[in-house]
């Protein structure tokens, strides 16, 4: 799934709060390595280049909920402001008056960092009340915090439930490279898997072997694989308990026609320490009681070297034998050199965090492959194919066959002369708008010109009400007919002001929808629950009987021409949106219920709007949700934010 990112919103002059992974090594109350730093920068750099006012948010290391002066984020902001070369503000608190305060001062242009968010015990909790916190203090949360997406916490994923998150530019790499050595990769396709167990990686090895066509295993979980073949592997490092694990996975490998690559020599030594005797045993003859294998040999090298000619796709996880001592480094440099070299002859090369991300680093080859990822656990769980909860959390692309609709509803509002300065001000600035429908809904005195205005244009007609009569002595009443002679096309039926106000009754309502349908007028018919129904959790009944009345006796292929509105009455010009989440609810409750009378492929066709308060301002996560196909506005839809309102609707479009 596509992710919406910091370029699809606009920043300018807005607060953004960013979630960046500042977890770097300290040493001596100075950061040690600044690589996460730098990864972060771009984002940084981009948002305040755009205008932006930056808020920043991280952990630093485990501190369990309380501050922590060791695990201070004030050398970060330290070295932060040598790399942008300005001033950093920070703030001694992660949340607060103080916190709060600064973040309310800050301006276009400046950065704020906030304390270790891990000084608050709320945050791995994932604390409603301070995710509440945090969203308030900005329009908009930015994620770049890749190596901390397998977590739900509260700065990077309950965040998300109180503001719009998209992903920064690391985020997005990552999402795209392990996205596509996942669930895509160009074949043949390859995995080479090292580290101590089995049981760390049994999850990535199932999940990968169903596309990979070879996976190399190195390191000590090697042990485990050739003492489930009946090898000696001597005094070397062996998951016991893993040993039926590893036969069953070297059967089902064959199975799905994989080919596992194992070891076929060994460093070996009889203790874990610089500078002792190094012997080359081969698997084949074992390694004696006593010795332990600590690196992979030459031989398996040149063996490696010969399995991975020709792939397209590579993944590498975990270091082949102890690296960090330089005597069992030799088969984890070759490895990556290997790496390295596929890549030049045009591999998609993919390092799984972790170890293996240190080793390259180690080795210098970090720039000469595709992608080292920034997380250990959360590419780990990428590669496993599971969701991550600060991914799922960021806001999607819509990929939707149903075509969006953005519509206005002007009710008693503007003149003809209003009406047509204003329609005038619209065809000019959405003649660029093609991937949805623009609908304007004038009174009905500002049809007939609007509908001249427009007839040439992107922008169609939509009436505010009809009668089901083509005509007779119904004062006061506007017929279908009439309606068709002026140029509309859609007519809002059942709106909740003509339900409560003007007591519409839903057979009125049934009627209207009919008649409509029978005169080829789009009904956009509204449906929505009142306060007291929502508070006595009676939401989806009132929705239900609403829809089951509006649509009675209604074929399919009548159905499938109609638009449906959800508008929560208690969100109708009271400036109280639903939440994204609520408002998605209800829309997938009704697309389930026209699922069960119509079937699923007609409930698939049918779109269904939101309406109630939408603003430029809270737009953008009501129209991400994917059972969400455009918005039926009233105040917004009065003035220039309904040009804004476009904008937001083309940015979630993938
Ligand atoms: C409406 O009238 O349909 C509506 C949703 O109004 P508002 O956007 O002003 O809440």
């Amino acid at each position: 799934m596509e992710k919406m990112t910091i370029r699809d919103v606009d920043v300018k002059e807005r607060s953004v709060i960013m979630r960046v992974d500042f977890n770097v090594p300290l040493k001596d109350g100075n950061v040690a390595d600044d690589t996460r730093i730098r990864a972060a920068l771009p984002t940084i750099r981009y948002a305040l280049n755009m205008g932006a006012k930056v808020i920043l948010l991280s952990h630093l290391g485990r501190p369990k909920g309380e501050p922590k002066p060791e695990l201070s984020l004030r050398p970060v902001a330290e070295r932060l402001s040598e790399l942008l070369e300005m001033e950093i503000k920070f703030v001694d608190e992660p949340v607060g008056e103080k916190a709060k305060e600064a973040a309310q001062n800050l301006r276009e242009g400046e950065v704020l960092l906030l304390e270790n968010t891990r000084f608050h015990p709320g945050e791995t909790k994932n604390d409603e009340n301070l995710a509440r916190e945090w969203a308030s203090y900005a329009d908009l949360h930015v994620n770049d915090a890749f190596g901390t997406a397998h977590r739900a916490h509260a700065s990077n994923v309950g965040i998300a439930k109180f503001i719009p998150s998209v992903a920064g530019f690391l985020m997005e790499k990552e999402i795209k490279f392990l996205s596509k050595v996942t669930y895509n990769p160009e074949k043949p396709y390859y995995v080479i898997l090292g580290g101590a167990k089995v049981s760390d990686k049994i999850g990535v090895i199932n999940n990968l072997m169903r596309n990979a066509d070879k996976i190399l295993i190195g390191g000590a979980m090697a042990f485990t694989f050739l003492k489930a073949l009946g090898k000696e592997v001597g005094s070397s490092k062996v998951e016991e308990d893993k040993i039926d694990l590893a036969k069953e996975i070297l059967k089902r490998s064959e199975s799905l026609g994989v080919k596992i690559v194992l070891p076929v020599d060994f460093v070996c030594a009889q203790e874990l320490k610089e500078g002792v005797e190094k012997k080359i045993f081969s698997a084949d003859e074992g390694i004696p009681e006593g010795w332990m294998g600590l690196d992979i040999g030459p031989e398996s090298i040149k063996l490696f070297e010969k399995e991975l000619e020709g792939s397209k796709t590579i993944v590498w996880n975990g270091p082949m034998g102890v690296f960090e001592i330089d005597d069992f480094a030799k088969g984890t440099e070759e490895i990556a050199k290997l790496v390295a070299k596929m890549t030049k002859s045009g591999a998609t090369t993919v390092i799984g965090g972790g170890d293996s991300a240190a080793a390259i680093n180690k080795f210098g080859l970090a720039d000469e492959v595709s992608h080292v990822s920034t997380g250990g656990g959360a590419s780990l769980e990428f590669l496993e194919g599971k969701d991550l909860p600060g991914i799922v959390s960021i806001l999607d692309k819509k990929k939707s066959d149903r075509r969006l609709i953005l519509a206005g509803n002007w009710k008693m509002h503007k003149t003809i002369r209003e009406a047509k300065e204003f329609v005038s001000m619209l065809i000019n600035e959405m003649k660029d708008f093609k991937e949805f429908e623009i609908i304007v809904a004038p009174p009905f005195t500002a049809l007939s010109e609007i509908g001249e205005m427009i007839r040439e244009t992107n922008i169609k007609l939509a009436a505010q009400n009809m009668h089901y009569e083509e005509h007779g002595a119904f004062t006061g009443e506007i017929s279908p007919l009439m309606l068709k002679e002026v140029g509309v096309e859609y007519v809002i039926i059942g709106h909740s002001e003509r339900r409560h106000i003007f007591k519409e009754s839903d057979d009125i309502i049934r009627k209207k929808v009919k008649s409509a349908l029978d005169h080829e007028l789009i009904p956009i018919l509204c449906v929505g629950e009142k306060l007291e129904d929502r508070e006595k959790g009676l939401t989806f009944n009132v929705v239900e009987r609403q829809l089951k009345e509006a649509l009675y006796k209604l074929n399919s292929d009548e159905v499938k021409n109609i638009v449906i509105a959800y508008e929560p009455v208690w969100a109708i010009g009271t400036g109280k949106v639903a939440r994204p989440y609520q408002a998605q609810e209800v829309h997938e409750f009704i697309r389930k219920l026209l699922s069960e009378m119509y079937g699923e492929d007609v409930a698939k066709e049918i779109r269904i709007l939101y309406g109630g308060s939408i603003k430029p301002n809270n737009f953008l996560p009501i129209i991400a949700q994917p059972d969400i196909d455009g918005g039926l506005v009233g105040g917004a839809s009065l003035k220039e934010s309904f040009v804004e309102l476009a904008k937001i609707m083309r940015s979630v479009l993938s």
